[in-house]
């Protein structure tokens, strides 16, 4: 059960609705977001919602039947939206790309991939600095220092960016120097991680696990929101199966379901999806006809010199054509995309 609470209200008024929850045998949880205040609660046993609804202090009462409760469709009828930039939004029925290599390399790359996103009318560059690799010899990227100076570059360029954060500890030291938090597949549920981003007013796109299912996507959506962060993204980006044919199995059908049971954005990372650079502008396409809110692309001037996924990572050449086809086929599907007008991000 999700209770809706008035903008500022009484602390009295808060006090008395947690007591007459704790009578009906309800544990309520506090919920504070930019936006509002929620008390929330797992329903064991049927109550009549009036006994709440009726208290001062109470704007409304939604019964949720899902384990998730905040990001659930059940109780939010709208989409969320969330203002990546002036120039792109995802999740208002718009499409939105996001683009770049796997690994921030250095200063030369990102003006050249800055460049190409701007020719083309992206707005959102991808990149880590922070990198979850297998091995503990490969690149581990360029850190801090790397994140500083690529927010500037893209900054200076109108261009948001997206970047993976590995640990608690890293939240606040990318605070001044990210817009868009990535929490990798690989940390879907560490628990501690998205509680603690909760606590930021940035978005947060959380991938979905390499063997999590859309409930454990779901859930750790939650975690963040409970915790008082709703910019959330979800995003498929291939789960790991019996088959040993692609790097991962990107699993399309997770998108019109999570659309159905969240009223969070969903975008598909059709690059680690499937792992197989020639493969990935048909699973591009494949993906925005599976009706996501966006894409994120591994993108790169020279794949084959990529510290990190070459393998899997577009060149300008081939992206640029990817980014003609789905162009056409977000015109097929009647959807409008910020690419679509042809304008170039602003700035200098
Ligand atoms: C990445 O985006 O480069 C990455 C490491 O992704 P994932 O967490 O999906 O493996
Ligand atoms: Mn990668």
């Amino acid at each position: 059960m999700i209770i809706q609470l008035e903008k500022n209200i009484k602390e009295s008024d808060l006090e008395r609705i947690k007591s007459e929850c704790i009578k009906l045998g309800l544990k309520p949880t506090t919920v504070n977001t930019a936006s509002s205040q929620y008390l929330v609660s797992v329903v064991k046993n049927e109550i009549d919602i009036r006994l709440i609804g009726s208290l001062s202090g109470v704007t409304d009462v939604h019964r949720v039947s899902d384990d998730y409760k905040l990001v659930s469709r059940k109780w939010k009828v709208g989409y969320t939206t969330i203002e990546l930039n002036k120039n792109s939004r995802i999740g208002d029925g718009s499409f939105c790309l996001m683009a770049g290599p796997c690994s921030i390399e250095s200063e030369s790359q990102i003006r050249t991939v800055l460049k190409h996103l701007k020719e083309n009318g992206i707005s959102v560059m991808r990149g880590g600095v922070f990198k979850p690799r297998t091995s503990p010899y490969s690149f581990q990227g360029l850190g801090l220092e790397g994140l500083k100076l690529w927010h500037k570059l893209a900054a200076d360029n109108g261009v948001s960016i997206i970047s993976e954060v590995m640990a608690i500890d890293q939240i606040e030291k990318m605070y001044p120097h990210i817009d868009i938090y990535q929490v990798g597949a690989r940390n879907a549920q560490n628990f501690p991680l998205l509680h603690e981003l909760g606590k930021v007013d940035k978005p947060v796109l959380i991938k979905r696990g390499m063997s999590g299912t859309i409930d454990d996507l779901l859930h750790a959506a939650e975690y963040v929101f409970s915790s008082g962060n709703e910019k959330l993204i979800l995003c498929e980006r291939g789960i790991r199966t019996f088959e040993r044919a692609y790097r991962n199995t990107l699993d399309l059908n997770a998108v019109p379901i999570l659309k159905d049971k969240s009223h969070l954005p969903v975008v598909v990372d059709p690059s680690h999806g499937i792992g197989i650079r020639k493969h990935v502008p048909r699973m591009a396409l494949a993906a925005v006809a599976s009706g996501c809110d966006g894409l994120l692309l591994e993108i790169h001037p020279e794949p084959e010199k990529a510290f990190s996924d070459g393998q899997q990572t577009l060149n300008f050449e081939e992206a640029s054509r990817l980014y003609a086809d789905i162009k056409q086929l977000l015109k097929f599907f009647g959807v409008e995309c910020e690419m679509v007008e042809g304008s170039s991000a602003s700035g200098s």
